[in-house]
């Protein structure tokens, strides 16, 4: 056989074909996509606790890079470090060493929250109620304190009010269980955003987790709602990934956002630069699919609020 036409036959070979420049085709087209994503919003605030008992699911980075994304299109975002750890803080570029003021400022002494509120240097339409390591303590003496539960409810709703420009979306950060925090947190919002990781025992504890929003329901906050499940650490070469994000799907075919967060080390290295992705590699793979995730988030309330307002 002559060697062109071997060459030809092998064509289907070529490297234009192969997976990876598929997937970065692919990746090129939706970022066009999202470079022509136009958004308006309302001016109603949208409060949204992103929870799950478990630690390492990825809340935080779910939290701060939703965030983000949702600043980079023109919303005007609060997100409030509920976590001890204050990771949520590092990676927004927030200081949030033990002599700032912080969340716990507002907790126990009822300071009000634009006191402590920091613009994040990622944009300023950015903002960031930070946490400190006095947290740790608030858990514990938020026990004995008076209207323990509503104490952050308050404080936000003060903030909401005496803001002189729209907050289009506040995103709580959770700590990783089920405390005075998260109640806090829980009677603060209207809805419950769930971070899954698409691994091994990613629905156990989820039916714990949900028995706690009916509680709160039916005790502090009937507003409150799970409107949001993100599957994240997707990794598409496992099978185990796929099964539990079927699995996921099958049981919540309403809450969970096509949009899946794929396991990606750009998402993990960018706190270390006190960035969220999206200021760090805005056009990587991660930071593609949470601006997709931040668009799908709000052109799906206003599908539901025209589909109300129709009815
Ligand atoms: P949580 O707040 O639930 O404890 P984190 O958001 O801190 O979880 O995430 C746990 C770890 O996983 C962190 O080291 C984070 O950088 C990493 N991580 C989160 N999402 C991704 C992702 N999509 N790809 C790679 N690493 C991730
Ligand atoms: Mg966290």
């Amino acid at each position: 056989m002559p060697e062109s036409e071997n060459a030809t036959t092998s064509a289907p070979f070529s490297i234009d074909d192969s997976p990876i420049a598929r997937e970065l085709a692919d990746l090129t087209s939706r970022r066009k996509v999202l470079d022509d994503v136009e958004l308006e919003f309302d001016g109603k605030t949208r409060i949204i606790t992103v929870s799950n008992q478990k630690g390492g699911v990825g809340k935080t980075t779910t939290t701060v890079n939703i965030a983000s994304a949702l600043a980079s299109v023109g919303a005007r975002v609060l997100v409030i470090d509920l976590d001890p750890q204050g990771n949520a803080s590092t990676a927004l570029g927030v200081p949030h060493t033990a002599e700032i003021p912080s969340v716990y400022d507002v907790l126990i002494d009822e300071f009000p929250l634009a006191d402590i509120v920091q613009t994040s240097p990622e944009s300023p339409r950015l903002f960031c109620a930070p946490s400190t390591i006095h947290l740790a303590g608030a858990e514990i003496e938020l026990v004995s304190q008076v209207a323990r539960e509503h104490r952050l409810r308050t404080a936000l709703e003060e903030y909401i009010q005496a803001s002189e420009e729209p907050v289009d979306f506040v995103l709580i950060d959770c700590p990783p269980s089920l405390g005075l925090l998260t109640i806090n947190a829980f009677t603060a919002a209207s809805e419950v955003m769930i971070p899954i990781q698409c691994e091994y025992y990613a629905l156990e504890g989820l039916s714990q987790l949900l028995g706690s929003v009916r509680m709160i329901q039916k005790h502090l906050n009937p507003r409150l709602h799970l409107s949001t499940i993100l599957l994240t650490m997707f990794d598409g070469r496992t099978r185990l990934a796929q099964q539990v994000a079927d699995e996921v799907r099958n049981h919540f075919p309403q809450e969970v956002l096509r949009t899946v967060i794929p396991r990606s080390v750009r998402v993990s290295e960018a706190p270390s630069f006190g960035q969220t992705v999206i200021a760090y590699d805005g056009q990587s793979a991660g930071a593609v699919a949470y601006r997709e995730a931040a668009v799908e988030m709000v052109k799906r309330t206003q599908a539901h609020s025209t589909k109300e307002g129709a009815s």
